[in-house]
């Protein structure tokens, strides 16, 4: 299947956090991210979540600060700081189903993320497709 981006999408993460702060949001996660980040703490998953999730609409989230910045992200380091047990939907991130399904969706992402609009390498279509489906699956379990 042909896919509107052609070869792929530049994108470069740049490490500026807008993701991960700001405006109150929702980080999702699911069963495999539970047992991830669990895990990355040195928790239980019983635990994990009992410290470090909030219900909203039925659903997980991570919680977050009052300011709305992820309670995971260091405005000390500017980092996350269980990046390498992060969500899924971090991980996918920007190549999320609703946001490549057209050009328009992803002017929007150029719009608030500044990776998208680098001169960076092309994503080959083969991860983006990947990503895409890796969200939709753990969106479906969160
Ligand atoms: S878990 Fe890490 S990557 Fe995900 S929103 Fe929080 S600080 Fe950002």
């Amino acid at each position: 299947m042909s896919e509107w981006f052609g070869e792929g999408l530049p994108f470069r993460c740049t490490g500026c956090g807008d993701c991960c702060t700001g405006a109150p949001g929702a980080v999702w996660v699911d069963d495999d991210d539970v047992a991830r980040l669990a895990a990355h703490l040195g928790l239980g998953p019983v635990e994990f979540e009992a410290k470090h999730l909030r219900r909203l609409a039925g659903r997980r989230s991570l919680l977050e600060h009052f300011n709305g910045d992820c309670e995971f992200w260091s405005r000390e380091t500017r980092g996350c700081t269980v990046y390498d047990g992060r969500p899924t939907q971090c991980r996918t991130y920007p190549f999320w189903p609703h946001l490549i399904e057209a050009s328009e969706s992803w002017e929007g992402v150029k719009a608030d993320c500044e990776g998208a609009r680098l001169e960076a390498p092309l994503v080959p279509v083969s991860v983006i497709r990947a990503h895409a489906a890796e969200q939709r699956r753990s969106r479906a379990g969160c």
